[in-house]
């Protein structure tokens, strides 16, 4: 390092100059995908018992000009960083909320519900709540079919806070899932303080359900848990019929993955209902 000024010190280390360079460069390009319309919200389908169609999960992809689709596990975590999460998060709800509303009115989908993902950010952003009912209500959507699901993470921070918003969101009928249920933080007292509808069990322990005794009590101990405590259980990441088997003889009464389908553009939803066409 080499002092630039009085109070500055400037690296030249060339890697680190590059890391910081390229981190930039995709904020950068984040921000006007945003504007250019180059975010696409994906729908994966989530089924009941009889692989029915109950709902989907909104998922966000980025079909970059250049580099073609990237997943949100390479953008995400940079919206959460710089902030872009508040645009992002509103764009996705958004679309959700107009998917539900067009949804609504057709009996064949009326019941099927949206689940969105909310950063603890973005959960923590003053006026969240607000935001989230105004949309609702700018699009015409049924409350009572809008799932937020949030992760552990929230629950390092303002626990009382989260009660709070959960519940006013709550008292409108919005309905919340805890995300990747196992692994992270939970407490379980804290768990049972949530006003939640639902848990995901991370698709790590349904991988190796099967072939991982481990995964298997852990799979098992979540469905006996949330029975008791009312809380409905989607098992995620199901590929294989044998993973299905063991879950539903487990008790476990909604599933999502590739068995059934990958998240896809929602004219892949809604061939559910009309395959024939
Ligand atoms: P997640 O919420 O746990 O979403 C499930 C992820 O598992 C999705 O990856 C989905 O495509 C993938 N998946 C579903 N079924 C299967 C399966 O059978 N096998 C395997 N191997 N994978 C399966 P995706 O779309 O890449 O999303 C990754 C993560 O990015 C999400 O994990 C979520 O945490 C985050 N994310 C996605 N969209 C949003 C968003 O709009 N807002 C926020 N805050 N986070 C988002
Ligand atoms: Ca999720
Ligand atoms: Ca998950
Ligand atoms: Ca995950």
């Amino acid at each position: 390092a080499k002092a630039a000024g009085r109070n500055t010190l400037r690296f030249f280390d060339p890697d680190m100059q590059a890391a910081v360079n390229a981190r930039s460069h995709l904020e950068a390009e984040l921000r006007q995908g945003l504007a250019r319309a180059e975010l696409l919200v994906y729908y994966q389908p989530v089924v009941d018992r009889h692989a029915r169609l109950i709902g989907a999960e909104a998922l966000v992809r980025w079909r970059h000009p250049r580099r073609g689709m990237i997943g949100p596990g390479e953008f995400i975590p940079l919206a959460e960083q710089t902030g872009l999460i508040f645009p992002l998060g509103q764009y996705v709800l958004q679309h959700a909320c107009a998917q539900l509303q067009r949804w609504g009115r057709h009996p064949d989908t009326a019941a099927l519900s949206i689940s969105v993902n909310v950063s603890a950010r973005q959960f923590r952003q003053p006026g969240f709540v607000a935001q989230v009912l105004q949309t609702l209500k700018n699009h015409g959507a049924d409350p009572r079919k809008l799932k937020l699901e949030l992760t552990e993470s929230l629950l390092l921070g303002d626990i009382e806070d989260t009660i709070a918003r959960m519940g006013q969101l709550k008292n409108e009928g919005v309905g919340f899932a805890l995300d990747d249920f196992g692994t992270g933080y939970s407490s379980l007292s804290y768990l049972k303080r949530l006003p939640l509808d639902q848990v995901k069990i991370d698709q790590s322990f349904v991988r190796e359900v099967l072939a991982n005794p481990n995964d298997a009590a852990i799979v098992r101990t979540i469905l006996t848990l949330a029975k008791s405590l009312d809380l409905q259980v989607v098992a995620e990441g199901v590929e294989t019929t044998g993973q299905l088997s063991f879950l539903r003889r487990h008790g476990c009464e909604a599933f999502q993955g590739y068995l059934f389908g990958r998240a896809g553009p929602v004219e892949d939803i809604d061939a559910f209902f009309y395959p024939t066409c």
